[in-house]
């Protein structure tokens, strides 16, 4: 479906889902011409700054449209000053990262690896399409049913000119940053890739927030320092070298998305045929 204007009297506000850094999601119902109920989810900013952010989020969301990204249905412009609204397809089952820590024993490895390819092809075509997400994290992925997920959250993402962005300081996700990112601002698809990497090892430790008692400072300093998060314990076969490729120092060196999808597929069918053996 393509994505509409939509008037404020076509959407009802239920409940809210919770409120990020950047706004509030909620819960709600899509009234359309014919009088057909949609369930959507519905962001709503709040200050000039956020308002900026949800601009963002819709200009890259009307040209991102993919089976494991999610889709923008509409946006409600902001007539009479109000904040303006994003209309997005509704997840069933909420962010991944809640959802692996409340389903642990129903997600098995298969399942996490499956995940983990899904939102490398998501990052694939972002990355055709000349984008950065910036905000890779299990918070940001949200769950459709148990077998499918969709890269959310495109209030950080960016087109890019010559490879690169020079971002501006909003609040950035500091444990999820390459080191790059963290000391000359500059974001690339190689830093999406680092960002993934970090993405993975969440969704390894089913949900676990990395460099967990640390604050955000002494994050920032082992990240710049090479003390990096431990790569689990029970790491699927081909994993951690995954992992490790993607946290390299240069950002030249770490794989591109394509790649790592590849190496994903061979990992699912070689985890796949041990457990046949
Ligand atoms: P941040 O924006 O700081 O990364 P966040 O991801 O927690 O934080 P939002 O993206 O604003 O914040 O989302 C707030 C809540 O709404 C989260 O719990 C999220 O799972 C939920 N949510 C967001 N989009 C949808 C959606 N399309 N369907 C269902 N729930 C959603």
């Amino acid at each position: 479906m393509d994505c509409l204007e939509i008037e404020r009297d076509q959407v009802t506000l239920c409940i809210l889902l919770g409120a990020g850094q950047y706004g509030q999601v909620y819960k709600g119902i899509y009234t359309d011409c014919f009088g057909t109920n949609r369930i959507i989810a519905v962001k709503v900013e709040k200050t000039e700054e956020n308002k900026e952010v949800e601009c963002n989020e819709a200009d890259a969301l009307r040209m991102l449209r993919h089976d494991f990204i999610i889709n923008l249905i509409g946006v409600c412009n902001d007539r009479c000053n109000t904040s303006p609204m994003l209309m997005m397809e509704f997840a069933e089952y909420g962010e991944l990262g809640e959802y692996l820590q409340i389903n642990r024993p129903f997600v098995d490895t298969e399942m996490l690896l499956y995940y983990m390819w899904q939102v490398s092809s998501a990052l694939t075509y972002i990355h055709s399409k000349d984008y950065v997400h910036r905000d890779i994290a299990v918070r940001n992925i949200l769950v459709m049913n148990p077998r499918h997920v969709k890269l959310a959250d495109f209030g950080l993402a960016r087109k890019l000119e010559n490879n690169i962005y020079i971002g501006k300081y909003y609040k950035v996700p500091i444990r999820w940053m390459s080191p790059e990112s963290l000391k000359l601002n500059s974001f690339s698809t190689a830093s999406d890739i680092w960002m993934f990497g970090v993405c993975v090892w969440e969704m390894l430790m089913y949900g676990a927030k990395p460099y967990n008692g640390m604050s955000n400072n002494e994050a920032f300093d082992c990240i710049l320092r090479g003390n990096l998060l431990h790569t689990p314990e029970f790491c699927p076969e081909g994993l951690e070298e995954l992992i490790l490729n993607c946290w390299n120092y240069c950002p030249t060196r770490r794989p591109d998305s394509r790649k790592i999808e590849n190496q994903l597929c061979k990992i699912i069918n070689e985890h796949l045929s041990s457990e046949i053996d």
